[in-house]
């Protein structure tokens, strides 16, 4: 049997998996300016096929727009093919994908000895999303962004910079948000017994701040990638 390669020889294959709101998207950047790895989020493949109208955009499209999700074999297969390109040699990170067990079994059977597979699940209570998101105000005219709770502006729905009316967004909606969070349990449910029972999943309190995140999740993934 040949030995198996120490762990700081596998590639790294970081899954993130963090609800709407979760602070997925900051700690991403900070992974991998940090780690080296390739950023791979299925969400912006599709919706760089679906620009482009490739084969798989068309497969994909009517399915992302009536705010489905695309066939395992379509989004597995698409992911597989990216995983085998150059720049993923160095390890990626897997953002929005695997999202059903079939995905995750697979990864499984497609990610060989080669790859050292970490999963870290930021975890934030729905009650702090939904401060987060619903709390969010845009100003239309300048772009600021502020929140009621947590940088609320001098004057409430006033912007700071501007003196324009400040508004929610569609995708903040209160019920756009609890759809959306409803959407991510029921999908990321089976997933986190299933990597915590493999021994590769790490939860990481998604409540502090952005800093002490990165700070923790870095510090984990040093240690698990050997690095
Ligand atoms: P996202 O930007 O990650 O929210 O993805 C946008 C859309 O792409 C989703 O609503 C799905 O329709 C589709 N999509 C992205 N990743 C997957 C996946 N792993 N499995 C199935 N559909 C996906």
């Amino acid at each position: 049997m040949a030995a198996e390669a120490p762990t700081k020889d596998k590639i790294p294959l970081i899954v993130l998996i963090g609800g709407p709101g979760s602070g997925k998207g900051t700690l991403a950047t900070s992974i991998v300016k940090d780690f080296g790895v390739v950023h791979i989020s299925t969400g912006d493949m599709f919706r760089y096929h679906i620009k482009n109208e490739t084969p798989i955009g068309k497969k994909a499209k009517s399915f992302i727009e009536a705010g489905k999700l695309a066939p395992d074999e379509l989004v597995i297969d698409m992911l597989k093919e990216r995983l085998q390109q150059p720049d993923c040699q160095k390890g990626a990170l897997l953002d929005g994908f695997p999202r059903t067990l079939a995905q995750a079994k697979a990864l499984e059977s497609s990610v060989n000895d080669k790859y050292n597979l970490v999963v870290l699940y930021l975890d934030v209570s729905d009650a702090t999303i939904m401060q987060r998101l619903a709390g969010r105000r845009y100003c239309p005219s300048c772009n600021a962004v502020y929140n009621v709770t947590f940088a609320p502006s001098k004057i409430p729905n006033i912007c700071d910079v501007c003196g324009a009316t400040l508004i929610v967004r569609n995708d903040d909606r209160e019920e756009t948000v609890r759809d959306r969070l409803s959407v991510f349990h029921q999908q990321n449910a089976p997933l986190i017994p299933y990597y915590e029972e493999k021994g590769v999943l790490t939860s990481i309190n998604g409540e502090k701040g952005a800093a002490a995140v990165a700070e923790e999740a870095l510090r984990i993934l040093h240690e698990k990638l050997g690095k």
